[in-house]
């Protein structure tokens, strides 16, 4: 392809969600990615679709996230693949009577806000979430989740379809205003579109550093968890053939290092044993560590790279990156595409001194 409509650097499932709502639009796409699909943090997160659970006040976060869990039934159904959608709900559950104030009060402002927030008392809780330890006050929403490395596939395969071009092992080492530098190779195009994840401030020169996240997947033989169970220590997530991924660990401090450490795996081990006491006899498959992109205020970058007419930003998306992503593709298509306004929260020129 000479030169593509959108060129978007970075195959994690932001990427895969602009390069397939672009193709979708009869744009032609050209995705370069440096190592493989879903290398980053789309290939280990929680693939929780949480904006009720996430939010803690009203806000514009909150906002695009009940919009992008409204999309995920439609857009998985159009996927081929193991997405692994379930809207079974969330159950957070506390074991202290501060935290029960701190649910009531969740549960009484997201009700004025017209959505669903059943506190559910410990039998409930037991009833929703078996085996699970006892708990002061629960809180139910209708929050779900997917398969986070399942579900990028997928959405990359429907932009292979959509005619997107998917170019791997191309690390791009400059960003241009409508171009691009990788491996000696300069790549011009109608629009560039960022979503290189954590590593975004680094290609941009914006503000996005990395908040690494360390997660376990457990093979768990009891009794299959049925609902994500999000407790004060951990959030136990089901996955397929009985799993259960643990997370999260919050390290900030840590930058670009990938290990997975003695601390943060003791850690959440000891968390999830806690919540759901049968997972002390799991056998431990995975212990994993990635790097959630985040700006200053915790807020997505969706907009013009500052200074730049045809460079655009996706990133910044933090602990909602899997939720987001079907929305920042159909709004970053719009923009590009058609000259749809973006959410002004979004606005990448807000970060600027
Ligand atoms: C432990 C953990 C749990 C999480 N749980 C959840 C959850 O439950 N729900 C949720 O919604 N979100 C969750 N998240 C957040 C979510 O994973 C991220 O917000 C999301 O995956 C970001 O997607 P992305 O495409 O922007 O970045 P990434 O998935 O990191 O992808 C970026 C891609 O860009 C590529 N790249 C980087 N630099 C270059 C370059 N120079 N040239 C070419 N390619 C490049 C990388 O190789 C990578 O493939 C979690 C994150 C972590 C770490």
């Amino acid at each position: 392809m000479n030169k593509p409509d959108v060129l978007v650097v970075g195959g994690g499932v932001v990427g895969c969600a602009v390069a397939l709502e672009a193709a979708g639009r009869g744009a032609t796409v050209v995705l370069l990615e440096r190592e493989r699909l879903a290398a980053g943090a789309s290939y280990g997160a929680g693939g929780m679709l949480a904006p009720q659970v996430e939010a803690d006040r009203p806000g514009p976060l909150l906002e695009l996230g009940l919009r992008a869990r409204a999309m995920f039934p439609g857009w998985c159904a159009a996927l081929e693949g193991a997405a692994g959608l379930d809207m079974g709900g969330i159950l957070r559950v506390v074991a202290t009577e501060a935290g029960a104030d701190a649910l009531r009060e969740r549960a009484r402002w997201q009700r004025a806000m017209g959505l669903v927030a059943r506190l559910c008392d410990p039998a409930e809780c037991a009833e929703l979430a078996p085996g699970g330890a006892s708990a002061v006050l629960g809180l139910w929403v209708p929050d779900g989740r997917v398969d986070a490395h399942g579900f990028t596939l997928a959405v990359a395969q429907a932009a292979l379809r959509a005619g997107a071009q998917i170019r791997l092992g191309v690390p791009v080492s400059r960003v241009l205003d409508g171009a691009v530098e990788a491996a000696g190779t300069r790549w011009e195009a109608g629009a560039v579109v960022v979503a290189a994840g954590a590593w975004s401030g680094l290609l941009c020169g914006v503000p996005v550093a990395p908040v690494k996240g360390q997660r376990l997947m457990l093979r768990h033989t009891g009794a299959p968890l049925p609902l994500t169970l999000w407790s004060d220590r951990c959030y136990l997530v089901p996955k397929a053939g009985g799993r259960v991924l643990v997370g999260a660990t919050e390290e900030p401090e840590a930058g670009f290092d990938r290990r997975a450490t003695v601390a943060g795996v003791a850690a959440l081990a000891a968390a999830a044993a806690a919540t759901l006491p049968a997972l002390a006899a799991a056998e431990l498959e995975e212990a994993w560590a990635g790097f959630r992109p985040a700006a200053p205020d915790r807020l997505p970058l969706l907009g013009r790279l500052p200074g730049h007419e045809r460079t655009w930003l996706a990133t910044g998306h933090h602990r909602n990156g899997i939720l987001l992503a079907p929305l920042t593709g159909l709004l970053l298509a719009e923009a590009i595409l058609e000259g749809a306004a973006l959410p002004a929260a979004c606005d990448p020129g807000r970060l600027q001194a």
